[in-house]
């Protein structure tokens, strides 16, 4: 199977996307921190299905973790990346180096409201969001791609990109594209692999809960009630439980009964850390 071409430099991503919009042709991105799994080759399929060609981004954003984060540990797998995204299709890997992302002097960063600012990810990673707005901002102004692919596993994640697209004219589509699931329901995620035998199992119990919660909630429980049995499990199966939490699916904010009768979107999303890894999930409601 031929490789797919990897290009390390702003210049060399530029010439090759820029032939193929010349052409007519239509570029996505997926922008990844490598380590790929099925869920990220689900966006990868998801781009093929709406663009001639799919660029995908491969850096371990620094910015985007805390000092007390996974940076050093997270996991480092080019190689098998590169195989991976060659069975898939995909036409590009930018792979830029830090030096490339942030020479020396660098001094901006994207400052976030809305979605960012809903009491989720951003209240225990306060660093978190500004990283990943101003890579993902420095990612499509360096690709220019058509539209671009984000994982509704990060859920807050997404809706921050898609703010950010519309807020700074960046005339790109931003895309959300469904969780893939391991077939016991735990959703995939490069971290799943420091998960203990005895870890992984109880890792079940956030997705199975959420399921629980979500749909005593639908058959019209009172949602503070659904949502403190779901917690008291999680933590009964030896989680430290960051949140919990059911909100407006767009905005994230928090609902109150009148938006419950209407029956607008909600989605419940869920962050806990057994051991030393912290998981994050989310489904609708
Ligand atoms: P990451 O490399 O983990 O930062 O993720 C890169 C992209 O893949 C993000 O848009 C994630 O939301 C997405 N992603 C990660 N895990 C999954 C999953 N299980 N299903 C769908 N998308 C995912």
């Amino acid at each position: 199977m031929p490789q797919v071409p990897v290009v390390r430099t702003v210049k060399a991503l530029r010439a090759r996307v820029g032939a193929w919009q010349a052409g007519g042709e239509h570029v996505a991105l997926v922008p990844t921190m490598g380590a790929l799994h099925a869920g990220h080759i689900a966006l990868v399929k998801a781009g093929q299905r709406r663009a001639q060609h799919v660029v995908v981004s491969i850096f371990v954003n620094p910015t985007q973790f805390a000092p007390t984060e996974d940076l050093s540990s997270y996991p480092r797998t080019f190689a098998a990346d590169r195989a991976k995204l060659a069975d898939a299709g995909a036409d590009l890997i930018f792979a830029p180096t830090v030096p490339e992302m942030y020479p020396d002097g660098f001094a901006t960063t994207v400052s976030l409201a809305g979605p960012a600012a809903a009491g989720l990810e951003d209240a225990f990673r306060p660093t978190h969001f500004p990283g990943v707005a101003t890579v993902v901002c420095k990612l499509f102004t360096q690709c220019r791609p058509d539209i671009a692919l984000f994982g509704e596993k990060d859920y807050q994640q997404l809706q921050v990109v898609k703010h950010l697209a519309r807020d700074l004219d960046l005339d790109i589509k931003v895309i959300g594209v469904p969780t893939v699931r391991e077939p016991d329901g735990l959703a995939m995620s490069s971290r799943n692999r420091f998960l203990s035998a005895a870890e992984r199992e109880k890792s079940l119990v956030l997705y199975q809960q959420m399921q629980a919660a979500a749909s005593a909630i639908r058959a019209g429980h009172e949602p503070e009630a659904a949502l403190d049995a779901a917690r008291s499990a999680i933590i009964a199966a030896g989680f430290a439980l960051d949140y919990l939490a059911l909100r407006d699916a767009a905005t994230l904010a928090r609902i109150n009964g009148a938006a419950l009768l209407a029956g607008q979107p909600l989605r419940l999303l869920v962050a806990a850390k057994i051991g030393a890894t912290r998981l994050i999930d989310n489904i609708a409601v």
